[in-house]
């Protein structure tokens, strides 16, 4: 016996998680975008999608942020600090993907400076996850060492029954219980079956690939400018990565007031390593993306023992002109033969 949450019941719990004062977000379609966002009632959520287009990276780092308004005096400076919005959230129906992607990102938030910003949001919020029974052709989990049913991230895992009847419910973490027992009445045991899960296919030899990356006689291959020709450096790929976490921080505002804001960044921008000199060190596309794939899976990797990547796909799945990492790292698994 499991313990089960039946989908005709999901509205009692969104019910009883507002009375508990928790904001309830999950996928949803707003102005033609699949995305997540707060919902009133359960009928609001968007479950037939392999995964929405927009990841929950958003709702944790969002696209532009005000840090601080400052305005200058005469002789002095006043600055009002903006803190990130608070209360508690549950996030439900996040796919293992999307929330082992805020896992990677924790050891990057709290390195050398811990970003409040990042998590307040995490210490907030429960990340109830869907394991996934559905995959598309862009689905890379598997090639990245994970599975449509992986926990990394999650603070509890629901595993769909069969008939899309409810879902098996896996406490995983005391943040999860805790949400949980808000409507442990409302569960109920059963020894309804689990839908099979997804079957994603191995894409490519990651060991392989990041034999290869860590080469330094491949820094200057051929294959970086060959693989990313048709690139147009429009950052779609980084902005709608779980993982991807560049940003900037600008100030914005005329000579005597402004808002000074954090705002999403990308490394397949010309402008990202530009020096005021006008020198630029990345300076072809194909260098921005060697970057890209480098930082990823051999940088990134070698500083906080994860590569960058969940695994999600849609750097591939959204690309205007059809290229993304899973192209890539095929490549590089057959140069690594
Ligand atoms: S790889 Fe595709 S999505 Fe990424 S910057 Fe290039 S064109 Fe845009
Ligand atoms: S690099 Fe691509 S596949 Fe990997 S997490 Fe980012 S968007 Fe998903």
């Amino acid at each position: 016996m499991t313990k089960i949450l039946f989908s005709d019941k999901l509205d009692n719990c969104v019910e009883r998680w507002k009375s508990a004062g928790l904001t309830v977000i999950g996928p949803v379609q707003r102005s033609n975008i699949s995305t997540y966002a707060a919902i009133e009632h359960a009928a609001e959520l968007d479950f037939s999608l392999v995964l929405p287009d927009r990841s929950i990276k958003d709702l944790f780092f969002p696209q532009s942020e005000p840090m601080l308004r400052y305005t200058i005096k005469k002789e002095s400076i006043d600055t009002d600090e903006c803190l990130p919005p608070s209360g508690p959230r549950i996030i439900f129906g996040a796919r293992p993907c999307d929330a082992s992607g805020m896992a990677i990102d924790d050891p990057l938030f709290g390195w050398d400076y811990k970003d409040e910003y990042w998590f307040q949001r995490r210490n907030e919020t429960v990340i109830v996850t869907i394991a996934c029974t559905k995959a598309d052709d862009f689905c890379m989990c598997t090639s990245l060492k994970m599975a449509p049913d992986s926990t990394k991230g999650s603070d509890i895992l629901l595993r769909p029954l069969a008939g899309n009847k409810g879902w098996q419910v896996e406490e995983l973490t005391d943040r999860g219980r805790e949400a949980f027992k808000t409507i442990a009445d409302i569960l109920q045991e059963s020894s309804d079956p689990a839908a099979p899960l997804a079957v994603v296919e191995k894409k490519f030899d990651l060991d392989a690939c990041v034999t290869w990356l860590q080469n330094p006689e491949n820094f200057e291959s051929r294959f970086w400018k060959e693989i990313s020709m048709r690139c147009i450096g429009c950052a779609s790929c980084t902005y709608l990565c779980p993982t991807c976490h560049c940003f900037d921080i600008q100030d914005e505002g005329d000579t005597y007031t402004g808002i000074r804001r954090k705002n999403w960044d990308s490394c397949s921008f010309a402008l990202f390593t530009m020096h005021t000199s006008g020198h630029n060190p990345r300076s072809t596309q194909s260098a921005r993306w060697r970057q890209r794939i480098m930082h990823k899976f051999n940088y990134f990797p070698g500083k906080f023992s994860v590569n960058s990547c969940s695994g999600c796909g849609r750097c591939s799945r959204q690309c205007p002109v059809d290229m993304g990492i899973t192209e890539t790292l095929q490549e590089i698994s057959k140069l690594s033969l």
